[in-house]
């Protein structure tokens, strides 16, 4: 029988281990419970889905590539059609967008790979000859390899829901992420930011402000705010509209104009802060978990400046090099 991977989770690590088994022919099929590709390279539209009015940036602001070599890759797979240098980095780098949201970037990563979306995997099974998955609406799939690129508090939850207790949970359970409550704001006329758009305040509740019209992405006047790690940890678990409303007062004390609407959304694993000190993990034969939480490319960077998604893609590069090299 011809081997073949199925890879649970399209993001941007997902996608680009497709890409790269697909490259080489390998048969290869993404699974996610998301309605779309890109999982936190996500973009929110205002008004109509196909005309919209605005869009928000509500989870990857931009991403930064620091290998040509990867680089050169993105531009052959045809990723970086959609995207444009936003305001460089304090090393010089370009910080890559799209004028289209960032998941733009993700749906070009995702053309002409097998994807099923909209289906959250419940379970997995050992096979004789691979492994079988389950997903919650009960619908099965097969292959002699997985990856996983989930994040890996929730890998965790979906190995303990397969009764699989591998060793490698431990090296699992030192992935650490920080949650993130993420402000979309509509605001009745210019921000007062100041091109190209961003502010990281010093103190206060947020950590990041983005004028989304003067970066590009919005024709109406759309803000995005990231509430600090420590907001976002005494407020996920709490009422939302409250939420929503201490961080719009917070917003609005640096808006040139009122705020008319908002809307809230959380990320319970946003970035990775304590990560795997490899590209990725060999769970047990033929099961390989990738994804932001490994450190791919950037191991010289401080914490606070390794760029999350050029690391995420990388880890996906490299388990997918590795399904190849090694199979189980
Ligand atoms: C608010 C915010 C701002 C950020 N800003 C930046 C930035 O400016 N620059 C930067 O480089 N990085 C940024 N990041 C980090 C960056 O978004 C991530 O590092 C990167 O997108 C991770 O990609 P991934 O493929 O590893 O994981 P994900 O994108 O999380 O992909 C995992 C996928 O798995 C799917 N999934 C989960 N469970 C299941 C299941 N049981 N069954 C099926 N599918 C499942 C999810 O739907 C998801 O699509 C930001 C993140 C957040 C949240």
């Amino acid at each position: 029988m011809q081997s073949s991977t199925l890879i649970i989770g399209a993001g941007v690590s997902g996608l680009a281990a497709a890409r790269t088994l697909s490259d080489a022919n390998h048969p290869v099929m993404l699974i996610d419970k998301g309605r779309g590709v890109g999982g936190r390279a996500a973009t929110r539209k205002l008004g109509d889905r196909k005309a919209p009015r605005g869009r928000w940036d509500h989870g990857t602001q931009f991403a930064t590539f620091r290998s040509s070599a990867l680089l050169k890759t993105l531009e052959r797979w045809g990723a970086l059609q959609h995207m444009t240098p936003w305001h460089p980095s304090p090393d010089g780098l370009d910080r890559h967008m799209s004028p289209e949201g960032f998941n733009a970037f993700a749906k070009d990563l995702a053309q002409g790979l097998t994807l099923h979306n909209s289906l959250r995997i419940a379970s997995l099974t050992r096979a004789t000859d691979g492994w079988t998955v389950k997903a919650e609406s009960g619908e099965t799939f097969s292959a002699t390899h997985l990856i996983s690129t989930l994040p890996a508090p929730q890998l965790l939850d979906l190995l303990r829901d397969s009764e699989l207790d591998l060793p490698a949970c431990e090296a699992l359970r030192a992935i650490h992420y920080h949650r993130n409550l993420t402000l979309m704001a509509e605001l009745d006329g210019p921000s007062g930011l100041e091109p190209p758009g961003c502010l990281r305040p010093e103190s206060g509740l947020l950590k990041l402000i983005v004028d989304n019209t003067l970066k590009g992405i919005s024709g109406a006047h759309t803000v995005t705010a990231q509430a600090t790690p420590e907001f976002s940890l005494e407020w996920y678990d709490r009422d939302r509209a409250t939420a929503a409303s201490v961080l719009r007062a917070a917003l609005q004390e640096v808006m040139a104009s009122p705020i008319s609407n908002v809307q809230i959304h959380g990320w319970k694993f946003a970035e990775a802060v304590h990560r795997h000190p490899e590209p990725f993990l060999d769970l047990c034969t033929g099961f390989r978990a990738a994804g932001d939480g490994f450190m791919a490319g950037d191991e010289e960077v401080s914490p606070e400046h390794h760029a999350r998604i050029e690391s995420a893609i990388l880890s996906g590069i490299a388990v997918a090099n590795a399904t190849l090299k090694h199979g189980s």
